[in-house]
C-alpha cells in the first residue's frame, strides 16, 4: 500500500520507497526530523535565466548537443569542470555575472515564510543545500530573516546531485536520511541528490513542466510534488509523524 496522499494538495506518490513498509505495515508515519530545501527556484522566486546562462557558457549548438543527450536538464557546473584553467574561469565569471543579476531581483517564495514558521513550531530542522555561491546563500539569510542550518553552497564538494551534502546535513544533525525530505525544483539536482542520499524528495513543479512525457523516463523520481510551497504543509502532515 502506498504512502497516504493528499488529494487537495495535489501531490502524488510517484514511486515505491524502500522504508515505506514500515509505514504502511504498521500504519506508523515517518517521524520526520528534518527538511532540506533547494535555494534558487525554491526558497526564493526563479529570477535567473538558466537556459539564457548555459548558452552564454556553452555556446548554442553545444547547448542544444548537450541539453538533447541530457532530458533531465544540463548540469553546468559538471560540464565545465573539467575544462582547461582559463576557460573554466571565464565560465564561472559568465555563470556569477547571470547569478549577480539574480540578487538583484531577488524575492522570498510565496508559501516559504509560512512554510519554515510550520517547521519551527514542530521543532523540526531546515538546512538548504544549493550549486550557488555561499555569497548568495549569505544575502538570502540577511534579506529575508530566515535562517537555515546548515546552508550549504557549491563551495561544499562534491555539489548536488551527488548525496553528498545531505548525507552530511544528516550527520550533522545526528538522523538518518529516511528521516528527512528534500523539497527542490529541479529532478536532476535535488531530486537526484535526496534519491541518493536514501531521503524522502518532493519536487516543486509551480508549472508542471516535469508533467511533460520526455520526463517519464527518468532515473530518479520524486515521491511527492507539489505546485507550490503552500501545498507542502498537507504533504508533510498526511505522511508524516510531525510530532516535537
Ligand atoms: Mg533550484
Amino acid at each position: 500500500m502506498p504512502l497516504l496522499i493528499s488529494s487537495s494538495a495535489k501531490a502524488f506518490f510517484l514511486s515505491a520507497f524502500p522504508h515505506s513498509k514500515r509505514m504502511s505495515n504498521s500504519g506508523v508515519k515517518t517521524r520526520l526530523r528534518g527538511v532540506v530545501f533547494d535555494m534558487d527556484g525554491t526558497l526564493t522566486v526563479p529570477v535567473i535565466d538558466f537556459p539564457a546562462m548555459y548558452r552564454a557558457v556553452l555556446g548554442d549548438e553545444e547547448y542544444r548537443r548537450i541539453k538533447a543527450e541530457n532530458p533531465s536538464g544540463v548540469d553546468i557546473l559538471g560540464e565545465i569542470e573539467a575544462w582547461p584553467p582559463h576557460e573554466q574561469r571565464k565560465a564561472y565569471d559568465t555563470i556569477a555575472e547571470y547569478e549577480r543579476q539574480g540578487l538583484d531581483r531577488l524575492q522570498i517564495m510565496p508559501g516559504a515564510t509560512e512554510l519554515c514558521a510550520v517547521l519551527d513550531s514542530k521543532k523540526i530542522r531546515r538546512g538548504l543545500i544549493t550549486r550557488n555561491m555561499k555569497s548568495a546563500v549569505d544575502l538570502f539569510h540577511e534579506r529575508f530573516g530566515i535562517t537555515f542550518s546548515p546552508a550549504l553552497s557549491r563551495e561544499f564538494r562534491p555539489y548536488k546531485p551527488d548525496p553528498a551534502p545531505l548525507l552530511h546535513i544528516c550527520s550533522l544533525w545526528e538522523v538518518q536520511p529516511n528521516e528527512v525530505i528534500m523539497i527542490g525544483d529541479s529532478l536532476k539536482d535535488d531530486v537526484a541528490c535526496g534519491r541518493q542520499a536514501g531521503a524522502f524528495t518532493c519536487l516543486l513543479d509551480q508549472k508542471g513542466i516535469y508533467d511533460s512525457p520526455e520526463y517519464a523516463d527518468v532515473e530518479f523520481k520524486p515521491h511527492f510534488k507539489v505546485t507550490s510551497l503552500a501545498e507542502v504543509n498537507s504533504v508533510l502532515e498526511v505522511n508524516f509523524n510531525l510530532l516535537p
